[in-house]
C-alpha cells in the first residue's frame, strides 16, 4: 500500500534539514554562485555530520544499517532521500550538487555490482571523511542514444584497459581528487554485440591513462563540478567492471542486455525529480511570501473564475508542483518496494523537469525587473532549473520512454 503521510522519522529529517537549508545553505548560495567551483568546506564537513548520523537514508550510504527498525528503514530509504533531496535542493541546487555522497555513481554500484561489491565500494561513504561518487556514460557522440557510446574496455591479463572520452560527468572532479572515491565509466567490451556489450567499470583516483581535461564553465548549479575525462590505455583492475563480464547474445537478451544502465537511471531519476521539486518550492515560496509582504493573498476559499490571474498562475504552479511531488514519491515507493518503476521515474522526472523550468520561469516573469535582478535569488532558481530537464535523460527522451511504455512498442519502433 502506499501511504501518502510520511513517516515520524521521514518527518523529523525533513525538519532537521528545513532548518538546516534555510539557515546554512541559503544565505551561502549567491556566494558559491559567483565563486563558480568553489568548494563549500564548512557546509561539506556538516552534512558529512548528518551523514554519519544516518540522516538522509541511502544518500549517505548508511541505509543498510543493521539495527532496530533498520528493515523499515531499508524499505523507505529511498523515499527518505527523495524528501532530504528537496530539502537541499530547496536550501541550494549547486551546493547541494557539490555535497559528497554516492550520487550517481553509487546508484550505479547498487544496481549492478555484486555483493561484495556493494559491500566494498559502498562502505567508502560510511567513514570518517566525506567522498564522493560519480557516473560516467555520456560522450561527444553518445549522450540521449546511450547505444552510440565508443569508450571500449579490453581484458588484458589482470587488468581492463579502457580508451575514450566521456563528457559533463557531475562531481567527477570531486571523485577523482579523493583517494577513496570513483567514477563509474561505461564501455562497451564488444561493440559488435550493441547495448549488450556495454558494462559499468569503476575508475578510481590515480588510475594511470586517465585525465581530467575539461571543467565546465555553466549556466546554473555552477557551485559542482562538471569535467570532461579523457582515458588513453587507462589500466583498471579486472575485478573493476561490476557484475558479470559475460555478454548475453543480443538477439535473446532484447532490453535485458541493457539492463544496468536502465536500474541505474531507474533508481536516479526520480531523485533528479526531487532536486526539481526543491528549486521549484523555492521559486514558489519567495514569490508568494513577497507578494504577502505586499498584502496580497491567495484566495484559495473562492472559486477560480473569481481569482486575479496571478492567484490562477500560483494555484496552477502549487498544483503541478504537488502533482509532481506525488509522482516521485511513486517512483520510490515502487523502488524502495523492490518493484520495476522504470515507466514511474520516468513520469517522474518529466513531470518534474518541465514543472520547475516553468515555474521559476514564471516566478521570475510575475517579479518583473526584479525577477531578473540578482539582487534576489530567483534569476539564480531559473537557471538551476533547467539542467533538470537535460540530465538523466532528457524531458523529450522521458516522453518517448513513457509512449513507449504505454503504448507496448519496443525501441525499434518508436524512437
Ligand atoms: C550540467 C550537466 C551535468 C551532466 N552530468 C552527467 C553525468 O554525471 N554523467 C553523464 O553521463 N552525463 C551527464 N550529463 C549529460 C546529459 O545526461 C546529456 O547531456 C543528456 O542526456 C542529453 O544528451 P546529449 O547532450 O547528447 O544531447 P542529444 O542527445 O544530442 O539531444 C539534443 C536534443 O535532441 C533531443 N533528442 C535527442 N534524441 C531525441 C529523440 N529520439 N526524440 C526526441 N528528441 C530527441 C534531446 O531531448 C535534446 O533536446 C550532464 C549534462 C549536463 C549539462
Amino acid at each position: 500500500m502506499i501511504d501518502f503521510e510520511l513517516s515520524p522519522k521521514i518527518k523529523g529529517t525533513q525538519k532537521l534539514l528545513r532548518g538546516f537549508a534555510e539557515q546554512a545553505m541559503r544565505p551561502l548560495a549567491r556566494k558559491y554562485d559567483e565563486e563558480e567551483h568553489e568548494k563549500p568546506t564548512d557546509l561539506i564537513n556538516m552534512v558529512h555530520g548528518f551523514m554519519k548520523g544516518g540522516v538522509g537514508g541511502s544518500m549517505s550510504g548508511g541505509g543498510e544499517k543493521k539495527e532496530e527498525g533498520g528493515e523499515k528503514r531499508r524499505r523507505e530509504a529511498n523515499l527518505t532521500t527523495s524528501v532530504t533531496v528537496e530539502e537541499i535542493f530547496w536550501g541550494d541546487a549547486g551546493i547541494g550538487l557539490a555535497f559528497p555522497g554516492q550520487g550517481l555513481g553509487g546508484a550505479a554500484v547498487q544496481a549492478t555490482g555484486t555483493p561484495e561489491q556493494k559491500e566494498k565500494f559502498l562502505a567508502r561513504f560510511t567513514g570518517d571523511k566525506p567522498v564522493w561518487g560519480a557516473m560516467a556514460i555520456t560522450e561527444p557522440e553518445a549522450g540521449s542514444d546511450t547505444a552510440s557510446l565508443r569508450t571500449t574496455a579490453v581484458k588484458d591479463g589482470d587488468e581492463w584497459v579502457l580508451n575514450g572520452e566521456k563528457i559533463f560527468v557531475t562531481s567527477g572532479k570531486s571523485a577523482l581528487e579523493d583517494s577513496e572515491g570513483f567514477v563509474v565509466v561505461w564501455a562497451t567490451v564488444d561493440p559488435k554485440a550493441g547495448r549488450a556489450g556495454i558494462k559499468p567499470f569503476i575508475v578510481e583516483h590515480g588510475a594511470p591513462g586517465m585525465q581530467i581535461t575539461k571543467i565546465e564553465d555553466k549556466l546554473g548549479i555552477r557551485c559542482s563540478d562538471t569535467v570532461s575525462l579523457s582515458f588513453m590505455d587507462c589500466r583498471i583492475p579486472a575485478d573493476n567492471i561490476l557484475g558479470s563480464a559475460e555478454v548475453v547474445d543480443p538477439a535473446k537478451a532484447g532490453e535485458k542486455g541493457f539492463k544496468g544502465v536502465m536500474a541505474t537511471f531507474d533508481a536516479t531519476r526520480p531523485l533528479v525529480a526531487a532536486m526539481s521539486l526543491g528549486v521549484g518550492r523555492a521559486a514558489l515560496d519567495f514569490l508568494k511570501n513577497t507578494l504577502a509582504d505586499e498584502g496580497l493573498e491567495v484566495r484559495y476559499a473562492i472559486s477560480p473564475n473569481r481569482m486575479t490571474a496571478i492567484e490562477r498562475d500560483i494555484t496552477e504552479m502549487e498544483a503541478n508542483l504537488k502533482a509532481a511531488r506525488l509522482l516521485t514519491w511513486r517512483a520510490v515507493w515502487m523502488l524502495d518496494s523492490g518493484l520495476r518503476n522504470s515507466l514511474e521515474a520516468s513520469m517522474a522526472k518529466a513531470k518534474a523537469g518541465l514543472a520547475v523550468t516553468q515555474i521559476t520561469q514564471k516566478c521570475v516573469e510575475l517579479m518583473g525587473p526584479l525577477g531578473y535582478s540578482r539582487d534576489m535569488l530567483l534569476e539564480k532558481w531559473m537557471r538551476d532549473a533547467k539542467i533538470n530537464d537535460i540530465f538523466e535523460g532528457t524531458g523529450q527522451i522521458q516522453t518517448l520512454i513513457i509512449a513507449r511504455n504505454v503504448l507496448g512498442f519496443g525501441r525499434d519502433k518508436l524512437r
